[in-house]
């Protein structure tokens, strides 16, 4: 594997603007609350690009299949229906939107019920092709109009293996469950700890499209960073990666 520490010396400083960054496509993965979220919004509204978050889609095909009554721990019955609810995923870092069937589910996909959920739907095989190729379009259709940062558990590996720059991010799970929890405004930390290392335990062991570093990622641990510094460094390796194709 092809790591690159992006704390190291020679990481890059961060500036702004988005000229030249005109079909880049950022590939951002990493383990559940490792701030992957926050700092994929926060790189593209500062560099000016467009942000898909495919967790949300995962918790929205999610949320349909409680909301439908089907047993999510039944492989068959999840494939069975993947395809019937329509999803719309925003690209607007300021203002992340997602539905299901018209309806808006921006609160419902973070509920506990979802958290608990996801994991095992996302095992799907199905469930995986139907969003790969939605996923894909939406990539396909920013990289012609400008670029995209992308965040999820395989979007450097396999939704868009020629990213020209993929990052891994990963923080002490500690850390991870008590920024959870205060995003959650309180709550219990370690059941919060608990049902993160739940979800990275399915996600990288699941047969099809595991968390995995992608061959080419900066990883970087985000533990003892604040967002802004992280925002920073990633934002200077995109904008390293633009100078480099110019
Ligand atoms: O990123 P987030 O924590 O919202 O993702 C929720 C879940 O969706 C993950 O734990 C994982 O099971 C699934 N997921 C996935 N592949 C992605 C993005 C998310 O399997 N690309």
């Amino acid at each position: 594997m092809n790591a690159r520490d992006l704390t190291g010396p020679s990481a890059p400083t961060s500036s702004s603007g988005s000229l030249g960054l005109v079909g880049m496509v950022v590939a951002v993965d990493g383990t559940s609350g490792s701030g992957k979220s926050s700092t994929c919004r926060g790189v593209a509204d500062r560099l000016g690009l467009s942000y898909l978050d495919t967790g949300a889609m995962f918790r929205a095909v999610t949320w349909w299949m409680l909301s439908q009554g089907v047993d999510v721990h039944d492989a068959a019955a999840v494939a069975a229906r993947c395809h019937e609810p329509v999803l719309l995923a925003g690209t607007d870092p300021t203002d992340s939107t997602i539905s299901v069937d018209g309806i808006d589910v921006a609160v419902q996909i973070r509920s506990d019920e979802v958290n608990a959920a996801v994991s095992p739907v996302s095992t799907v095989p199905e469930v995986r092709t139907r969003l790969l190729d939605l996923q894909r379009a939406i990539i396909t259709e920013h990289t012609t109009a400008g670029g995209i940062v992308v965040e999820g558990r395989d979007i450097g590996s396999v939704v868009w293996p020629q990213a020209q720059v993929k990052v891994y991010l990963t923080a002490d799970p500690a850390a991870r469950a008590a920024r959870r929890a205060l995003e959650a405004g309180g709550g219990d930390v370690s059941a919060t700890e608990a049902s993160l290392r739940e979800r990275d335990r399915i996600d990288s062991g699941r047969a099809t499209a595991p968390l995995v570093m992608a061959d080419g990622a900066a990883q970087l641990d985000t533990t003892s960073y604040t967002l802004d510094e992280v925002i920073g460094l990633l934002a200077g390796l995109v904008e390293s990666a633009a100078q480099e194709v110019r």
